[in-house]
C-alpha cells in the first residue's frame, strides 16, 4: 500500500484534530505536521482533549497513527557553537519538541542538521552531534530524522558522508533515523535518475532500514545548484517519471512519502488566492499519471468550493 501525504497545519485552535481532517480531505493516509508556524518558536501547549478524538478519528478513517511525522521549526541550529545562547536555546527547544511529540503520540521528528557559520563544517557537525546525545537522552518513544539538505550557504547534511558521520558518532543510534528529500538530493548534486543507486550506497553506508520518511518534491532548480526551491510534482526539473519512480521504489514502501509541494497561486504577483495542490497531486500519483493541467484544475476546484 501506498503512504502518502502532506504538510497539513495544525492550528492553535483545534491543534492535531484539525490536521487529521484536512489529511483526510487529501485523500492520504498520512501527514506531517510543525507544532506550531514552521519559521518561529512560538508553542502553545498540547491539548489533551483534542489529541484524543484525532486519534479516535485516526483509528476510524485509517490514518496510519505511526507514520505521522512532526517537523522541527527552521530556524533551530544545532551546529551553532556549544555553549552559545542559540546552540543552547536549540537543545531545550528540540528536547520539549520531543516531549510534544511524545504527548501527540507521534514517533518521528525531522530535523534539519543545521547550518555550520563562522566555522568549519567539522566543527559544526560534532556540534550538531553534541546537541543530539543531549537531545535524544530520554525515555521517549520518538525518533530524530536528520533530512538530507539541498547545501544551502553553510548547511550541513547535503552528503551521504556527512550524514553517515552525524550517525556514526551520536551516541543513542537507535533513536537516529534520517529523512530523504528529492529536491533536496537533486539540489545538492545527486541525479534522481539515479535514485535506486543512491538507496544502495545509502544502504553500505547507514543502513536503508535507517530512512524513514521521504519528502517528495520536485525543484525549480537544475542538478547541483544548491539553492532549495520546491516546485510541484511533475513540474520541475527532475520530472514525473523519476519523481514517481522515487516514490514507487520497493526499497522504501513501507516509508510514509510527504508532499511539501508549493501552494497554486504562491508565484502569482498578487498571492492573493492560494490553493493547497495536495488532493491533485495524490490523486496524480495513485494514478501514475501526469496530467498538464493539474493546477487549473486545482484552481477550479477550490474557487468553486
Ligand atoms: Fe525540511
Ligand atoms: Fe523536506
Ligand atoms: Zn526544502
Amino acid at each position: 500500500m501506498l503512504i502518502i501525504g502532506s504538510h497539513v497545519s495544525f492550528s492553535s485552535n483545534n491543534q492535531l484534530l484539525g490536521s487529521v481532517k484536512e489529511a483526510l480531505s487529501y485523500g492520504a493516509n498520512t501527514f506531517m505536521i510543525y507544532t506550531g508556524a514552521p519559521q518561529n518558536t512560538l508553542r502553545s501547549p498540547i491539548n489533551e482533549e483534542l489529541t484524543k478524538e484525532a486519534i479516535e478519528l485516526m483509528k476510524e478513517s485509517g490514518i496510519l497513527m505511526d507514520l505521522i511525522i512532526c517537523h522541527a521549526p527552521y530556524i533551530v541550529n544545532l551546529a551553532n557553537h556549544v555553549g552559545s545562547d542559540k546552540h543552547e536555546f536549540s537543545v531545550q527547544f528540540l528536547t520539549e519538541e520531543v516531549r510534544r511529540c511524545s504527548l501527540l503520540g507521534i514517533k518521528y521528528l525531522v530535523l534539519h542538521p543545521g547550518s555550520s557559520v563562522n566555522m568549519t563544517k567539522e566543527e559544526g557537525l560534532n556540534n550538531v552531534v553534541s546537541g543530539l546525545n543531549k537531545i535524544l537522552d530520554n525515555n521517549y518513544d520518538v525518533m530524530i530524522l536528520l533530512e538530507s539538505m539541498a547545501g544551502k550557504g553553510n548547511e550541513v547534511g547535503s552528503n551521504l558522508s556527512e550524514l553517515k558521520y552525524l550517525y556514526d558518532n551520536v551516541k543513542y543510534q537507535n533513536k537516529l533515523g534520517f529523512c530523504l528529500d528529492t529536491c533536496h538530493l537533486n539540489d545538492s548534486g545527486h541525479d534522481i535518475t539515479s535514485f535506486d543507486q543512491y538507496l544502495d550506497l545509502f544502504d553500505q553506508e547507514i543502513g536503508l532500514d535507517k530512512i524513514k520518511c521521504l519528502h517528495v518534491n520536485d525543484s525549480k532548480n537544475e542538478i547541483g545548484d544548491r539553492k532549495d526551491r520546491h516546485d510541484n510534482f511533475g513540474f520541475g526539473t527532475i520530472g514525473f517519471d523519476n519523481l514517481i519512480s522515487a516514490v514507487y521504489n520497493e526499497k522504501i514502501k513501507n516509508i510514509p512519502k510527504i508532499l511539501e509541494t508549493p501552494y497554486i497561486g504562491e508565484d502569482d504577483e498578487d498571492k492573493l488566492r492560494i490553493y493547497p495542490p495536495y488532493k491533485f497531486e495524490i490523486e496524480m500519483i495513485k494514478e501514475k499519471e501526469f496530467d498538464p493541467n493539474l493546477k487549473e484544475k486545482i484552481r477550479n476546484y477550490y474557487r468553486k468550493s
